[in-house]
């Protein structure tokens, strides 16, 4: 496991690194949110990232961020949790129950799932659009021609408020026309927050506009195949 002065360096690199590019670009350092993505790894691997004062986490999984993080908020309330992997219409009651933003909503199924429990729970999950920007089938997210539909169902058949869109472009393409198409459809609906950019390509985010940038490897290491 990555050693606790690794992880602190990693992201004390990282904030320097995310601060030059918000420099760069003339943007307010307060534009641009990091979220350590913390999947894969174990709390010990966390904890040093929590006391360095990061306080936005990404998780892909619901089981795993269930097993991992209500012991790990007992001890820092004000952690903000993100769930950016897919999610199944049946963990839509845990991942309202769990997590503060939702970043995969891409389904009018899910959109009705998480109607219904965020009626049931009182609470109010943020939530984000994910857009499939390169059209992969194997890839979760809505077209990008079909976002405009999905977001007026969202909004007038389920009553769901939607924040903003995420994306992850291709692995084989240049990143930042993926983002800039993201940033235009967040434009044209007037959607404050745009998640996107990870370890290799938040600069090229920042750039076209990312307020929350998604970052793992950069700061806890390479993962572990997931078995
Ligand atoms: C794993 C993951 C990340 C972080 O990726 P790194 O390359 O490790 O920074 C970001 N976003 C999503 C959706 C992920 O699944």
């Amino acid at each position: 496991m990555i050693d606790p002065q690794t992880v602190m360096a990693n992201l004390a690199e990282l904030r320097e690194a995310i601060a030059r590019a918000v420099e760069d670009n003339e943007r307010a350092s307060t534009d641009v949110a990091l979220i350590a993505v913390s999947k894969t790894m174990p709390a010990e691997a966390i904890r040093p990232a929590l006391e360095a004062g990061q306080r936005l986490f990404g998780e892909n999984y619901v089981q795993e961020a269930k097993a991992k993080w209500p012991a790990l908020r007992e001890a820092f309330p004000d952690v903000e949790l993100h769930l950016i992997g897919p999610l199944q219409s049946n963990k839509a009651r845990e991942a309202v129950e769990l997590f503060d933003v939702i970043h995969t909503l891409d389904r009018t199924s899910l959109a009705a799932s998480l109607a219904k429990e965020i009626q049931r729970s009182g609470r109010h999950p943020r939530l984000l659009v994910q857009v499939n920007t390169g059209e992969e089938p194997q890839k979760g997210g809505v077209a990008p021609g079909a976002v405009d539909a999905f977001l007026a169902e969202c909004r007038e058949t389920h009553g769901l408020a939607v924040s903003g869109l995420m994306c992850i472009p291709p692995a084989e393409d240049p990143p930042s026309a993926h983002f800039g198409l993201l940033a235009a459809i967040a434009r044209r609906h007037a959607l404050p927050v745009l998640s996107m950019g990870m370890s290799a390509d938040y600069p090229a985010a920042i750039q076209m506009g990312a307020t929350h940038v998604r970052v793992g490897s950069a700061i806890f290491g390479a993962r572990q195949m997931r078995g």
